[in-house]
């Protein structure tokens, strides 16, 4: 299978985890013979030092000509004096509006072997967790109308519009369903129904969209009680859908209930399958250059690509299990490390998952 990958390695420990990732891609192009053509393009902080920008035009094309684009991270404090579109991370901002990324899936999964890292209580996690938050990126309050007025008295106000039309929330519903028809066929709509106009138009459409998706178990939830509810009993969710502020909320909430921000991915996509990789961490400005970061996040997004965007599911069960399996056999980067575990550079620890695949 012939497939373009735009590969954006960015700022920091970006290019780093990058490295390891292409080596993966490498090897299973050639074990079941695709043909990934990758090209690297500039994009965050080092294309602002070698073209002035943040996302270079030659930059954007690529990520447009692409089937899928792989990207490491962006930004760091070298850059931090710069504002508004002069910053590293418009880059990001920029390819998810021009491409229409208006779907950000973020899995939240906790290896049996890191059970130790997560915050909850042990008996709440004996059977894992595997949560997948499904969150509308390019509407709603982020993207709506927003003004600061100042009145004669030189006092000010502000206000912000919670925007949805109910064709943006078909189309991220719609991918929530399908997502939830893969997994355990159960799907929590996240909204504030009982206060927010807007969301009682979320609610009335995906109700509406539940009508195609029969064997789909929807349940609905106010955002203040599904955020209490994640700490109290994450299991009793699978896949949750929300809007753009309240995915923004609940998916770093989800995040951090597994403790490990260097191993997890996510995936931002169009409505044709295409998609932009990342892990949810940034640079990492304070490792970079030390071969210490951890690149199971940027391995995994990886394997998202090909779930998501390739259909080759055999491809990215190959890569989990291949994660899965080196931390069982306890080997960790220093982020994940502790006693009677084996501390691995980010070189090795790409070597040890292309050993075990
Ligand atoms: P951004 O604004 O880009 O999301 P951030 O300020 O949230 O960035 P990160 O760059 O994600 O911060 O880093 C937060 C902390 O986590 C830092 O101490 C960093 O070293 C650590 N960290 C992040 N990613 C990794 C990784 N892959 N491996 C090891 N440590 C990491
Ligand atoms: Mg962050």
């Amino acid at each position: 299978m012939k497939k373009k990958i735009a590969v954006i390695p960015g700022d920091g420990i970006g290019p780093e985890v990058m490295k390891q990732t292409l080596r993966i891609l490498r090897f299973l192009e050639e074990k079941f013979r695709h043909e990934f053509e990758v090209e690297e393009c500039l994009a965050g902080g080092v294309a602002i030092d070698k073209e002035g920008v943040p996302l270079p035009d030659h930059t954007l094309k690529t990520c447009k000509d692409a089937d899928a684009i792989l990207l490491g991270a962006v930004g760091g404090p070298k850059w931090d004096h710069l504002e508004g579109t002069d910053r590293p991370e418009r880059a990001l901002l920029t390819i998810r509006k021009e491409l229409g990324f208006f779907a950000n899936l973020r899995p939240a999964t906790l290896f049996p072997a890191m059970k130790d890292a997560c915050p909850l209580k042990p008996s709440l996690i004996e059977k894992g967790l595997d949560l997948m938050v499904v969150r509308e990126l390019t509407g709603g309050i982020y993207f709506g109308e927003q003004k600061t007025i100042t009145e004669k008295n030189g006092k000010k106000s502000a206000y912000d519009t919670m925007f949805y039309h109910e064709d943006e929330i078909r189309r991220i519903v719609k991918i929530a369903f399908e997502i939830a028809s893969k997994r355990k066929r159960k799907l929590l709509s996240v909204d504030k129904a009982n206060v927010l106009e807007s969301s009682r138009l979320w609610r009335k459409t995906i109700i509406q969209e539940a009508k195609n998706y029969p064997d789909i178990c929807l349940e609905h939830m106010y955002i203040d009680n599904a955020a209490m509810q994640l700490i109290r009993d994450p299991n009793q969710f699978d896949v949750m859908v929300t809007g753009n502020m309240f995915g923004d909320i609940l998916s770093d909430e989800a995040s951090m209930i597994t403790g490990s921000i260097g191993l997890l991915p996510s995936a931002s996509l169009d409505a044709d399958q295409k998609g932009m990789y990342e892990p949810i961490h940034g640079s990492a400005p304070d490792i970079a250059g030390q071969n210490k970061a951890n690149p199971l996040a940027m391995i995994l997004s990886a394997a998202m690509m090909f779930k998501n965007s390739f259909d080759l599911t055999r491809e990215a069960d190959i890569i989990e299990s291949a994660v899965e399996k080196v931390l069982d056999e306890g080997y960790r980067t220093a982020d994940i490390y502790s006693e009677n575990t084996v501390m691995l550079t980010t070189e090795e620890m790409g070597q040890q998952v292309l050993d075990t695949m």
